[in-house]
């Protein structure tokens, strides 16, 4: 079974701790991303089995890819280190 931590973005990988993208329980907290954008428990639901939400957080994640490239110039990204967060990540949901 695929665990994730709740400290990190199951998307970009951003570790927001000692904050949390869901509870022990599951229960998402609701927290947008600051890096991808992506919203806890709206844009996927982590009190379900990440196995079946592997092919849409890769979606989701590529839709990341395509904003950071219409964005690449602007102030922000030149602090993101995608090799480093992504790395957070367990090879089976990248
Ligand atoms: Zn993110």
């Amino acid at each position: 079974m695929l665990t994730l931590s709740a400290n990190l973005c199951p998307v970009c990988g951003k570790d927001i701790s000692p904050d949390e993208f869901w509870d022990q329980g599951g229960c998402a907290s609701f927290i947008i991303c600051e890096c991808c954008g992506v919203e806890s428990g709206y844009q996927y639901n982590p009190s379900q089995p990440w196995e079946g939400q592997i092919d849409h957080i890769k979606e989701l994640r590529k839709e990341w890819f395509a904003k950071l490239r219409d964005f690449e110039s602007k102030a922000g990204v030149e602090n993101l280190d995608f090799d480093r967060q992504l790395k957070n990540l367990p090879d089976e949901i990248l």
